[in-house]
């Protein structure tokens, strides 16, 4: 296990790739683990050796919220602007673009499919942190950044005095940035982005894949990691001119491969992905036609 200071980072499976998560364990007097994605086995542990009293979520996702169940005394926060969306199905659905791109029937075939330990997850969750606010957890000292973008409440926690900050699902992976629920937006995920590199810390973590950055390591990665917002734009202008419509485009497999696009909730971020990317290059879309807004 990684140890920064007090702040112990603990794997999930295969490397932290989605379904699992990185999360981080305060080893301090209270005893405060954020987000619960990590391999259960080790969480367990760590509960029987030092205990967690406290978990919190920088966002609502599954990989983030994963083992939740296993701190069944802990108090659990989450950001304040995703309490409410967790408290319904109808909630999440509508988040990820299901009603927008389905209306109601979509969000009755996902409610049939929805994972009942996601549901747990989150009704396990009682109460919200401010961001902006400097919490000291007996002596480290913790900031909850509000950085939209990846869904509206994302959150990344800040150790000032650490110079450490968790960037979570600002992940810098080969698959680029996830903005796809109708809660994720482009240019809050760039203007997020941004403020994590102009922050005063020299380490950055991510929650997937590769996870310890440098400064400047991350700098350049997220340079990378952002072009891939360009290259999506490129790719789907480029279709349309061709004189793709929507249906067509949102079959190709722009951001998943095309074989996974029959997973309901796959299809139905690929599509709403793709609305904000035309949205983004000045397109309208009126049912399956494209059509470009004289700007
Ligand atoms: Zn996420």
């Amino acid at each position: 296990m990684r140890r920064i200071g007090p702040i112990m980072i603990i794997e999930g499976a295969n490397n932290s790739k989605v379904p699992f998560s990185r999360s981080l364990y305060i080893n301090s007097k209270d005893k405060v683990l954020i987000d619960t994605g990590a391999d259960p086995a080790e969480l367990r542990e760590l509960d029987d050796q030092y205990g967690v009293e406290l978990v919190v979520n920088t966002h609502y996702h599954p990989d983030h919220t994963l083992h939740n169940h296993l701190f069944r005394n802990a108090e659990k926060w989450i950001n304040p602007l995703e309490f409410e969306t967790i408290q319904s199905i109808e909630g999440i659905a509508k988040e990820n673009g299901v009603y927008q791109e389905w209306g109601p029937e979509g969000v009755e075939a996902l409610r049939k499919h929805f994972p009942k330990k996601w549901v747990q997850n989150l009704g396990e969750i009682s109460g919200t942190y401010r961001y902006e606010e400097e919490y000291n957890f007996s002596g480290v000292k913790v900031n909850f950044l509000h950085s939209p973008g990846h869904t509206k409440g994302y959150t990344s926690p800040y150790f000032p005095e650490l110079g450490v900050v968790y960037v979570g699902d600002f992940d810098m992976t080969s698959f680029g940035p996830w903005y796809f629920g109708t809660d994720g937006d482009i240019d809050e995920f760039i203007e997020s982005s941004k403020v994590l590199l102009e922050m005063d810390a020299s380490t950055y973590i991510t929650g997937h894949q590769k996870g310890v950055f440098k400064k400047q390591e991350f700098i350049e990665a997220m340079g990378k990691f952002l072009s891939i917002i360009d290259q999506r734009d490129e790719t789907i202008d480029k279709y349309v001119r061709q004189g793709m419509n929507f249906e067509e485009l949102t079959n190709i497999g722009i951001f998943y491969p095309k074989k996974m696009l029959d997973v309901l909730i796959l299809k139905t971020w690929e599509r709403s992905g793709i609305r904000k990317h035309l949205q983004r290059l000045g397109y309208s879309v009126q049912g399956s036609e494209i059509q470009l807004v004289n700007k």
